[in-house]
């Protein structure tokens, strides 16, 4: 026991149990901080991260109850005190355990394998030997060449606020460029929003700096898949890590550039367990390990815009596209001048039939999926209720099912109303299911060239579930098999469709008069973005069009969508929110809780509300009453929540800080789980 040399070790414990931040253990071997090791943990053996400071073993009551470590992962070299301090931050900031925000950040593989496992892994990743021989690039035009230049000469953080089309990955692709020129072990992190976009992005950098040097890290892979990209990162084989917001905890021991493309994307945003920020953590980590920052948009989030307001990010600007691309004009229809129930107004009709005798694309968007929201009885007040939740189950036609889209409660169409015998039951409402039956009449006689019929198709979550769909329907609209497509929002991101002219939202109000005050900004990007699939290809830009149906046209949301005006629009919420004291000008937190009864959730909430009384910095923070959730009850379980906020963010962390200790020790009886999310994005 004299002999052993004492550890601190990070294993992965509870959510909320900040007071054991690390357990004490024993080893032989003396272990740098950042050592990965396996350790028993009660009758288990877990994989464990060596932290900073041992333990003063002499000052334990019982020295020799303390454990001795199972063994070191061998050949896999310590994490860096930077990871380790970005973890730690993360950790404190977002009020989660050490242990499940270190553990997290590691592939899950690790814990599972073997020494001789292990080391055949690590060598297969070595020997997939050094890249970065890399192509060669396209001249940058002027706006591009100003943007990289700003990025080589000035320190950052960078908002690289250009139009869709203006050429960003190119700025993305010549600052790893430059990066690896200067620095060839350098490593660049890319984060993107969607799964879906990494196989693009992938491919644009792996064309240009070769199969070897990029690897992908996100929760769409395999475990064996995660732990080689993983390890090519932390033993800095891999030059560049591409994935979504998970990866920013990627160990990259040479991190020189991150890059956050479409920075205001609300997935960076983790919605469950430590509920971080992908893009506030590279700020953070950034600035940790002293490496550049470029965050990239067309529309960019009002926190980060603010930040270029106050001078502490600094904003390029790419406003044109590139080549003779140029962005769609914005064709407003008022709907109170239509006919009632029309879906589709007679102007948006006639331009989408243009389009097609053209053997040009389309594209229509509408939020929401499923044939119709709600399914209703004409004789009594029977709609499609979930059992189980607050909400109501959604009507696919396809498979005849009703769904409940919060807790996967699925059931088959009942023939007549359950409640009154009536066969007459209908859908309220509208979904991507039926606005494409709704075209495909309305477009029934409509011909491409050369008198083809015309081909209409759908994507969402429902016609891509299976593996290898979306590929599939990508491919297919890029072929041009698709005349018409219609879509939820994943249609909207990214995608570089070439022959598409004419985008139109055909129901866009409902964000407009939201409770939630980030609803304007989340449709306004949304348009933008969906604007941005059309008129990319120079030989139809000039003829590309962006439809807006609305019932409200004076809306100066809309007004701003016309001129593509997203400086007006940002100036127009920041001035709402400052004079509303709302984000960016307050912080916020939300404090929720899970329980059988309503009742009970919000008494634990009221419980953490008194003792917030008289705690650090608790004259600086607002503490406000408990409230249902938005959507009250999901699979049978009530959720309330509160809201904390303050004009200060270190007095809202200070307060945090010291209110998380009371909320373990309050005990509620029937509270199933609460968790606290800082910087709620929807509240
Ligand atoms: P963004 O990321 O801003 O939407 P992209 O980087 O995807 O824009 O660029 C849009 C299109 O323009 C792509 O097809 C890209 O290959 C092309 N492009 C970008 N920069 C240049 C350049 N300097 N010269 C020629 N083509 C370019
Ligand atoms: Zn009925
Ligand atoms: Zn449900």
């Amino acid at each position: 026991m004299k002999t052993d040399h004492p550890l601190s070790v990070v294993v992965p414990t509870p959510a909320h149990s900040s007071v054991a931040a690390a357990l004490s253990y024993r080893s032989e071997l003396p272990l740098a901080a950042g050592c990965l090791v396996r350790v028993p943990l009660g009758r288990r053996e877990v994989c464990g991260v060596v932290w900073d400071s041992p333990p003063e073993v002499e000052n334990l009551l019982d020295p020799a109850s303390i454990k001795a470590i199972a063994g070191p992962l061998d050949g896999i070299p310590p994490l860096s005190q930077a990871w380790r301090d970005l973890v730690t931050f993360s950790a404190s900031y977002y009020q989660r355990s050490l242990g499940e925000v270190a553990l997290a950040a590691l592939p899950p593989q690790l814990r599972g394998l073997d020494a001789t496992q292990l080391a055949r892994r690590l060598r297969r990743v070595r020997d997939a030997g050094a890249a970065p021989t890399t192509r060669a690039a396209p001249p940058l035009t002027a706006e591009q060449a100003l943007a990289l230049g700003s990025i080589e000469a000035d320190a950052g953080p960078f908002l690289l606020f250009g139009a869709t089309g203006s050429g960003k990955t190119e700025v993305y692709l010549q600052a790893v460029q430059r990066m690896l020129e200067r620095e060839p072990h350098g490593q660049a992190l890319v984060l993107v929003p969607e799964i879906n976009l990494t196989p693009q992005l992938q491919a644009r950098f792996v064309e240009r700096f070769g199969e070897d040097a990029v690897v992908a890290l996100h929760s769409g892979m395999t475990n064996p898949q995660r732990l080689r990209s993983w390890l090519a990162g932390h033993l800095g084989q891999a030059r560049i890590v591409l994935g979504t917001r998970m990866a920013v905890f990627a160990s990259l021991p040479r991190l020189r550039l991150l890059v956050v493309d479409e920075e205001h994307d609300p997935s960076y945003k983790q919605q469950e367990g430590a509920r971080y920020s992908a893009r506030d953590l590279a700020i953070y980590r950034g600035r940790l390990e002293d490496a550049k920052v470029v965050l990239g948009s067309a529309t960019p989030s009002l926190e980060s815009w603010h930040a270029c307001e106050r001078g502490r990010y600094r904003r390029l600007d790419m406003p044109s596209r590139i080549g003779a691309g140029v962005l769609p004009a914005v064709r407003l229809v008022n709907m109170n001048h239509q006919p009632k129930r029309a879906v589709f107004s007679g102007p948006l009709l006639a331009a989408i039939r243009e389009r097609v005798a053209r053997g040009e694309q389309s594209l229509v968007f509408l939020n929401r999926r499923g044939y119709a929201p709600v399914l209703a009885c004409g004789a009594c007040d029977w709609r499609s209720e979930c059992s189980f939740c607050s909400a109501f189950r959604v009507f696919h036609k396809i498979d005849r099912s009703l769904r409940c889209h919060h807790c996967g409660f699925t059931e088959r169409v009942p023939r007549a109303c359950p409640k009154c015998g009536n066969v007459d039951i209908a859908p309220l409402g509208r979904g991507t299911e039926r606005l494409e039956e709704t075209l495909a009449e309305l477009l029934a006689d409509a011909v491409g060239p050369g008198g083809r019929p015309v081909r209409i198709a759908r994507m969402d979550a429902d016609s891509t579930r299976h593996k290898g769909a979306l590929e599939e329907q990508l491919a297919q609209v890029h072929a041009g098999e698709v005349d018409v497509l219609v879509g939820t929002q994943m249609v909207t991101k990214g995608h570089d469709f070439r022959s598409i002219t004419l985008v139109a939202a055909v129901n866009p109000d409902s964000a407009l008069f939201s409770s939630d005050f980030r609803a304007p900004e989340r449709m306004f990007s949304l348009l933008m973005q969906a604007g941005g699939r059309a008129g990319r290809d120079a030989a139809h830009a000039a003829a590309s069009e962006m439809w807006v149906q609305t019932w409200h046209p004076e809306h100066p949301l809309f007004g701003a969508l016309k001129r593509h005006d997203f400086p007006a629009f940002a100036a127009q919420q920041l001035k709402e929110r400052q004079q509303a004291a709302m984000p960016p000008y307050a912080y916020q937190a939300l404090l929720r809780a899970d329980a059988r009864t309503q009742q009970v959730a919000q008494q634990f909430l009221t419980v953490a509300a008194q003792a917030a009384e008289g705690l650090d910095a608790s004259g600086q923070v607002v503490v406000y009453a408990p409230v249902p959730m938005g959507v009250q009850r999901v699979a049978n379980v009530e959720r309330a929540q509160l809201l904390v906020e303050s004009g200060s963010r270190p007095a809202l962390q200070a307060f945090l800080g010291a209110w998380q200790p009371v909320l373990q020790a309050a005990r509620v009886k029937g509270v199933i789980r609460w968790a606290v999310d800082v910087d709620p994005l929807v509240i």
